[in-house]
């Protein structure tokens, strides 16, 4: 076939010009990309041939060479492979979603390497070191390859190629060094071996050049944590999670006996854009004693958690478990409801020895966490354990524990309201029998405390209660004086006829400063839930 031109996807066409103008000042990152992705393809590979006794492959590896006099940088590995479509579809395109948004924040804050940081920019990262790319590709199983060639302007070439070996071969044409911008001499094996050891050192496979091994390949969650560092902790964050910002925490466990399994998980230090968005990638990585299996796995995890990242590798699994029988695998189950509940006391440990780091989580992914709530086979009390929210008692939000802590004498109910904003459930009539008598009141703005509060009903032996509902018991003294209920009984029963859409009109004490409020039944919807349900045409 001869060759075709094509054009870059609009949104993989401005990543690169990002990517030739490189904003990102640390251009050593390229060759991690590269190694991630031949790692990625060699995983794949291996369990292709696991899977198929006739595709059984062995001395797989990535093969760096450098050739200073032509300036070249090779990256090579006898992995998946790629089909001429997928060449086309994975490199000529970005499908990951919120890519336009995260662009469009990125070509306005040029300066901000923390922004690139988290959209890892994977494969396009070449283009900051190289001003042309070749890149060739058999797959496994396919007779012919691919050959993909691009000088990273906007277009690029695809052909295919009788005599392509199996896997694929990066071929980066180096730009100039030029130390000022960043750019090193990357045919120095020494530079190349730096660089190597410094992100890649965990790769289970070898990473060659010459003769020599690179990498330590020591599968990170079976060492000892006191004998890895933090940075190779973080290193190994970014290959599995793609983000490239240091994690917040990280969360190490073995299980020996029966069914054994190690984990290593991270929480990240940001939400993900699409964290809310049902088919956006979650899930933790899963292996047989040190053969990847599956990306992804949401199963491992329950839902509420799904920001969590990293690896389970399990001993006694198939290695041929497919993700159906994975949704219904006993010990996926078991796994899953200790890694989640390790994960709960793991940022429980949090807020005792790092109070900046729990608020950044908290933050960050406190409304997914509180999805925990609305189901009622979760350990609702160690979700409320490491809750925490705004309160009238100061700006910062407060936990469960601190608020009962400070409740006064005579108050025994954790008293709460939910509303848009902050400012809105503070200026509410409602609350200001509260303010009065000291009492302090949450302050719930998250779309998923409406409903979480409709089912949970106490924290650790304390009842929760809306002050936006009826009979609130604030104290005796609510009850109108008879001498009051008379002289405002004709008002009443005026109000009662002329107002249709109020079920009753009641006089009460509860108000100190405003005239009348609105309140719900006791069995009633709340305010806030009635607008929603209402907004959803019900
Ligand atoms: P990511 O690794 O985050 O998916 P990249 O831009 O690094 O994004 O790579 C895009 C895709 O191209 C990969 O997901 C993979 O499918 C494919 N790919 C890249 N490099 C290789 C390789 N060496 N072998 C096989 N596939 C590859
Ligand atoms: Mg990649």
């Amino acid at each position: 076939m001869s060759t075709e031109t094509l054009e870059f996807q609009a949104e993989a066409r401005q990543l690169l010009e990002l990517m030739v103008h490189s904003i990102y000042s640390n251009k050593d990152i390229f060759l991690r990309e590269l190694i991630s992705n031949a790692s990625d393809a060699l995983d794949k590979r291996r369990l292709a041939g696991l899977q198929d006794e006739s595709l059984k492959a062995d001395d797989l590896r990535i093969e760096i060479e450098a050739d200073p006099e032509e300036r070249t940088l090779t990256v090579r590995d006898n992995g998946i492979g790629m089909s001429r479509d997928e060449v086309v579809g994975l490199i000529g395109t970005i499908a990951r979603s919120g890519t336009a948004e995260t662009l469009r924040r990125l070509k306005e804050n040029k300066e901000s390497a923390e922004l690139i940081g988290q959209f890892g920019v994977g494969f396009y990262s070449v283009f900051m070191v190289a001003d042309k790319v070749t890149l060739l590709t058999r797959k496994t199983g396919e007779t012919t390859g691919v050959r993909w060639e691009s000088d990273g302007d906007g277009t690029y070439t695809v052909e295919t190629v009788e005599d392509a070996p199996e896997g694929t071969s990066i071929r980066l044409h180096l730009r100039p060094a030029d130390q000022e911008d960043g750019l090193y001499d990357y045919t120095d094996a020494a530079k190349i071996r730096e660089i190597v050891k410094r992100y890649s050192d965990f790769i289970s496979f070898p990473v060659t050049m010459g003769d020599s091994t690179l990498n330590s390949m020591k599968a990170l969650w079976a060492r000892p944590r006191s004998e890895v560092s933090d940075e190779e902790y973080h290193e190994f964050y970014r290959h599995v999670s793609h983000d490239w910002s240091e994690p917040l925490d990280i969360i190490q466990m073995r299980a020996e006996g029966t069914f054994e399994y190690e984990a290593l998980l991270f929480l990240p230090a940001r939400a993900p854009h699409d964290l809310y968005q049902r088919d956006a990638r979650h899930g933790l990585q899963l292996y047989v004693k040190r053969v990847f299996i599956l990306d992804d796995s949401r199963e491992l995890l329950p839902d509420h958690l799904r920001f969590v990242k990293g690896v389970v590798d399990a001993a006694d699994l198939s290695l041929n478990i497919s993700r159906e029988i994975l949704q219904q695998d006993r010990h996926i189950q078991l796994i899953r409801r200790r890694l989640a509940k390790k994960i709960l006391a793991s940022i429980k440990e949090l807020m005792g020895k790092d109070a900046d780091k729990y608020r950044t989580f908290w933050r960050e992914f406190g409304p997914a966490v509180k999805e925990g709530l609305l189901d009622p086979s979760e350990d609702h009390k160690a979700i409320l354990d490491i809750a925490s929210f705004a309160s009238t008692a100061g700006e910062e939000p407060t936990t469960l524990a601190d608020y009962i802590e400070r409740m006064p004498e005579g108050q025994d109910k954790i008293y709460f309201m939910t509303g848009d904003t902050r400012a809105q459930i503070e200026n509410s009539p409602h609350m200001e029998a509260f303010k009065a008598k000291g009492y302090e009141v949450l302050l719930l703005t998250d779309r998923v405390d409406e409903i979480w509060v409709e089912g949970v009903r106490e924290h650790a032996g304390t009842e929760f209660r809306s002050i936006a509902r009826g009979e609130v018991d604030l104290s005796s003294d609510e009850e109108a004086s008879p001498e009051q209920a008379e002289a405002y009984a004709p008002v009443l029963t005026w109000l009662n006829e002329t107002l249709d859409d109020v079920k009753d009109v009641r006089l009460t004490t509860r108000l100190t400063s405003s005239p009348a409020c609105l309140v719900s039944d006791d069995d009633g919807l709340t305010p806030a839930l009635e607008k929603m349900y209402k907004a959803m045409g019900q």
